[in-house]
């Protein structure tokens, strides 16, 4: 993803869109997109330098470390951040840092249950039901839970 800096005006720029996968070469490691990447980020270019920062999200096909059932799990980036001094005249490839990012974010040992939200036939520990929530309230859940993960860190 290339941004061109001809077109960031000084008061910055806001992108929001959605890009092609970019780590098709985790395919081999079971790692698969389920879609495409959708990001919202804002740039701006300071004294030779660029910054970026914004939020990420990638659905990848994940399969459980327990069951080996096959899941999709979104890789979310809520924190996207990066500065980046001006090499090139024209443009800078965003993808390189997103890439990363995305790689940071990606389960070591997923399961079915913890990344993807279901039940892993091997835990025989009922949820309560009040955990069991609306898609869209869930999603904000998951993000919380990211949070706390990463402050653990
Ligand atoms: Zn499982």
């Amino acid at each position: 993803m290339k941004v061109h800096l001809k077109q960031i005006p000084p008061e910055g720029l806001h992108l929001e869109g959605e890009e092609d996968c970019l780590i098709p070469e985790l395919e081999s490691d079971g790692v698969r997109c389920a879609g495409p990447m959708q990001y919202k980020i804002d740039v701006g270019v300071a004294e030779g330098s660029m910054w970026a920062n914004g939020s990420l999200k990638q659905p990848v096909e994940l399969s459980c470390v327990a069951c080996l059932e096959k899941f999709i799990h979104q890789i979310k980036v809520p924190a996207f951040a990066l500065h980046t001094e001006l090499r090139g005249p024209e443009t800078v490839d965003l993808s390189p840092f997103m890439r990363e990012d995305l790689l940071l974010n990606l389960p070591a040992h997923p399961r079915c249950d913890r990344e993807g939200g279901g039940t892993c036939k091997t835990t025989k520990v009922d949820k309560p039901a009040g955990a069991k929530q609306q898609p869209a309230a869930k999603r904000e859940h998951d993000w919380g839970e990211l949070d706390k993960l990463k402050l653990k860190r």
